[in-house]
């Protein structure tokens, strides 16, 4: 069993700021690395590939289940207080692919309660920018025929779980855990258990093996839902945990708080170039001084989204990598490479998502 550890200030699901030393705290927190033999069995994923998925919890019994074709399932969801952004791109590339490599059963949550009690949005507002959304995880590839898409106000299964787990807390336990926070935001955890637990639910089949891809920001809740779970007598939830990318502006983490900081799928294709142009590189104080040491590569954040988002040939990216750092090419001329193949893809993206508009929109209109 595990039990919720005590907070640390480093690790808040509610901030925009990241832990100084991830590896310290996959440590920390007893999180198991993705082995070498698990990235050579998903090495399809580029995600796994290119260790952006970096480590999990329990995901080798969610693994023996589904391959034993025992019913397992996948929870993820979005809080619909914008459009996707990378962030929330890369979530679903993950939810994807497990959706696909294993036939698993996503259960994808629109949190439009933790959206009105965090960001203020009416129910109606959400439901809008729910359609949004739900059209871009269609246009990643999600299954919607393998899919329950819910949102947590019209889900009473989630809710009453949530007043139901309500007994099992105090306000001191989620204190250690989240640190001071108004109840509101303690009620928005508790609903999270529900939508964890939702596939465990009997409708859905009862207790099976579930797995919810998350960043490191919320192993809180993940630690506090195993809890949970275990005194619910259901099967204790996996995850898998991906690192951070930084945004536009070499911060630490994707946040909807910080617009200009951010790229987002539906967004004007010129404002993206705009936005990528001024983004961090590492490039040096002159030209001169570039094509004598090479560029910082390991501080650029233009290569950094390029290279997690839109180049998957790892031979090409290395070829970028040797020629910035060798001090072949100038950041101006990289760049504009990079920018000229990320909009090829926005561009397809944008197309694909308009296509699937009238689709999310019944699959929202389905719990009106
Ligand atoms: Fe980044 Fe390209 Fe400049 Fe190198 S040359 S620092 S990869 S923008």
């Amino acid at each position: 069993m595990t039990s919720p550890k005590s907070f640390s200030p480093e690790i808040d699901p509610w901030s925009s700021d990241l832990p100084a030393d991830q590896a310290k705290l996959f440590k920390e927190f007893g999180l198991e690395e993705i082995s070498p033999a698990m990235r050579k069995r998903f090495e399809s994923s580029h995600l796994f590939r290119k260790r952006i998925v970096l480590a999990h919890r329990d995901l080798i019994p969610w693994i023996k289940a589904a391959d034993e074709k025992k019913p397992v399932a996948i929870m993820s969801g979005i809080k619909p207080s914008g459009e996707f952004h990378l962030g929330s791109k890369q979530t679903a590339e993950e939810i994807v692919f497990f959706q696909q490599a294993f036939g698993a059963k996503v259960y994808y949550c629109i949190a439009d309660l933790e959206a009105q009690v965090d960001n203020g949005l009416t129910l109606e507002e959400s439901r809008q920018n729910a359609i949004g959304n739900v059209a871009d995880l269609l246009a990643l590839g999600l299954d919607a025929d393998n899919a329950y898409i819910y949102r947590q106000s019209r889900e009473p299964r989630v809710t009453s779980t949530a007043y139901r787990l309500s007994r099992r807390v105090t306000p001191k336990m989620l204190e250690a855990i989240y640190g001071e926070k108004p109840i509101s935001l303690y009620m928005a955890v508790l609903v999270q258990m529900g939508d964890i637990m939702l596939p465990q639910a009997e409708d859905f089949g009862g207790p099976k093996h579930v797995l919810v891809p998350v960043g490191l920001d919320q192993d809180p809740h993940i630690r506090l839902c195993r809890d949970l779970a275990f005194k619910e007598k259901l099967v204790l939830p996996s995850a898998t945990y991906h690192k951070f990318i930084k945004n536009l502006k070499g911060e630490a983490k994707m946040s909807k708080r910080d617009p200009d900081a951010m790229i987002w799928l539906s967004e004007d294709l010129d404002s993206v170039r705009r936005k990528f142009m001024r983004a961090l590189t590492g490039g040096r104080a002159t030209a001169e001084e570039q094509r004598r040491i090479g560029g910082d590569i390991a501080n650029c954040v233009a290569y950094d989204i390029f290279g997690t988002h839109f180049e998957h040939d790892e031979k090409k990216l290395a070829k970028r990598y040797d020629d910035c750092t060798s001090g072949k090419i100038l950041c101006g001329e990289c760049k504009t490479q990079m920018a000229e193949q990320m909009l090829d893809w926005l561009k397809k993206h944008q197309e694909k998502r308009a296509r699937f508009m009238k689709k999310a929109e019944s699959i929202i209109a389905k719990q009106d």
